[in-house]
Parts: C-alpha cells; sequence; structure tokens
C-alpha cells in the first residue's frame, strides 16, 4: 500500500501515520522529520536547508527530491509507505510518478486531511515533538503524561522553531500556493480521499483506517 497524506501544517499528518501504520504494516515517511534530524545532527543536507525551514519557506525541489529517492530504495520501503509531507509541489509529484512509473508502481491513495486556519494555527503553536523518537503531542490537545516529556521514550519535549507564530503564516501561505494544487493533481488520477481533521485524533484515525481498509 503506497500512500501520499495531503494537507496544511497542522492538519495531523504527523500524528495520524503514526497511529495508522501500524495497523497496516507499513512505514512512515516525513520529509520534515528527516530534515529536522539532519539539522540536528549539522550534516551538509542539514546546513543546506535549515535556512528554508527557519523561514518556513519550502526546500527546493532538486534537494527534496532526491532524498525521497534515496529513502524509497531502502529495503523497509517494500511493504508499502505512508508519505507525510511529499509531494508539496507540483513537480515533486510528477517526480514522484516518474519514480514509481519506473518500478511498475503507483500510488494507492492521495489522503487529504482538511481543517480550517484558526484550528491550524492553535494546533502549530502548542505543537510539542520528542528530542528523541520525534513523537508529536499538543500542551493542550494530546498532552504527556509528564509535561514536557515524552510518554514513549523518557526524552525532553520542545517545540519547533518553525512552529512559533511569525513563521506559521508563511507556512500556510506556502501551501495555499504550492501544495494545495496537488489534490486537483490527483483528482484528475481519481485518488483522492477526504477526511474531516477537525475531529478528535481517534476519529480522525477511525475514517482514516475505514478509507485505507476499503481500497
Ligand atoms: P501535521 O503533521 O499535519 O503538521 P501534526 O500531526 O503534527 O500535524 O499535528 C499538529 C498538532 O495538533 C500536534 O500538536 C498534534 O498533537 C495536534 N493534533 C493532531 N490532530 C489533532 C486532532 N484531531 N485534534 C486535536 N489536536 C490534534
Ligand atoms: P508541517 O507539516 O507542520 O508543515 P513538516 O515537518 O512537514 O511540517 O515540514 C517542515 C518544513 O520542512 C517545511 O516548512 C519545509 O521547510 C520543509 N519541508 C518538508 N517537506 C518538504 C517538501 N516535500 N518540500 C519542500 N520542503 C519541505
Ligand atoms: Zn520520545
Amino acid at each position: 500500500m503506497k500512500i501520499v497524506l495531503l494537507g496544511p501544517p497542522g492538519a495531523g499528518k504527523g500524528t495520524q501515520a503514526e497511529a495508522i501504520i501500524k495497523r497496516f504494516g507499513i512505514v512512515h515517511i516525513s520529509t520534515g522529520d528527516i530534515f529536522r534530524k539532519n539539522i540536528k545532527e549539522n550534516t551538509p543536507l542539514g546546513l543546506k536547508v535549515k535556512e528554508y525551514t527557519q523561514k518556513g519557506l519550502l526546500v527546493p525541489d532538486e534537494v527534496t527530491v532526491s532524498m525521497v529517492a534515496q529513502r524509497l530504495e531502502e529495503d523497509d520501503c517494500k511493504a508499502g509507505y505512508m508519505l507525510d509531507g511529499f509531494p508539496r509541489t507540483i513537480n515533486q509529484a510528477v517526480e514522484l510518478d516518474k519514480i514509481l512509473n519506473k518500478a511498475g508502481e503507483k500510488l494507492d491513495c492521495a489522503l487529504v486531511i482538511t481543517a480550517d486556519y484558526a484550528k491550524l494555527t492553535e494546533r502549530i503553536v502548542g505543537r510539542r515533538i520528542c528530542k528523541g523518537c520525534a513523537a508529536t503531542y499538543h500542551v493542550t490537545f494530546n498532552p504527556p503524561q509528564k509535561q514536557d516529556v515524552c510518554d514513549k521514550c523518557g526524552s525532553e519535549l520542545y517545540q519547533r522553531d518553525d512552529d512559533k507564530e511569525a513563521t506559521v503564516v508563511k507556512r500556510l501561505e506556502e501551501y495555499d500556493e504550492k501544495t494545495a494544487p496537488l489534490i486537483d493533481y490527483y483528482e484528475k488520477q481519481g485518488i483522492v480521499k477526504k477526511v474531516d481533521g477537525q475531529q478528535s485524533i481517534s476519529a480522525v484515525e477511525k475514517d482514516i483506517a475505514d478509507i485505507l481498509s476499503a481500497l
């Protein structure tokens, strides 16, 4: 099963991917997580992308596409995957289609999680991430059992630099301008399914599980 997760920043893509992949035995590939790991470790890739992520701008397509192409060649992807945060431009989607075509494969579904701007902002500014395992929490909507400590691995939680209010507006603009057109792109392939992301985490999870089970 090969799924693309679409939706604006804060819609709940990462949260749902974590919950859903276990049920379907597929891997979760988050380009944002990969970038953050590289930035933290000061790798050449991290140094290259930092200036973009900090400003809330998309990383150039060449950098992103070659990173994803490499990742998709790893063995664990054979079981299927859920791409979270990729593609984010039409050009990235075209490149992904080329990679899939070459391998004689195709996407099963482009799953769109929707939510309005007020909700997104509220979710983004309250988001906290685990320094150790990248698990996602929310100070109000999905708090850890012990404040600022990850339930899963015990590491400290932090707020992403780009989750501060000043950068959020730019990220939402980038989404509207460059990523939202992908919904049309996948509509033309007939693979779009929409989920109401304004519901509770568990209600969204149930809707997604139902959609994927019916594929
Ligand atoms: P995305 O990957 O789409 O940017 P996340 O999954 O990181 O979004 O979710 C953004 C924030 O909102 C996180 O803090 C998360 O805990 C919280 N969240 C996710 N889904 C819901 C939901 N259905 N209801 C309330 N809060 C949510
Ligand atoms: P969110 O879902 O909250 O927008 P992500 O973790 O997916 O956040 O992405 C964080 C940042 O990483 C983006 O603002 C962007 O700078 C960069 N990024 C992630 N995925 C891509 C992509 N496919 N193309 C370009 N930039 C990306
Ligand atoms: Zn953790």
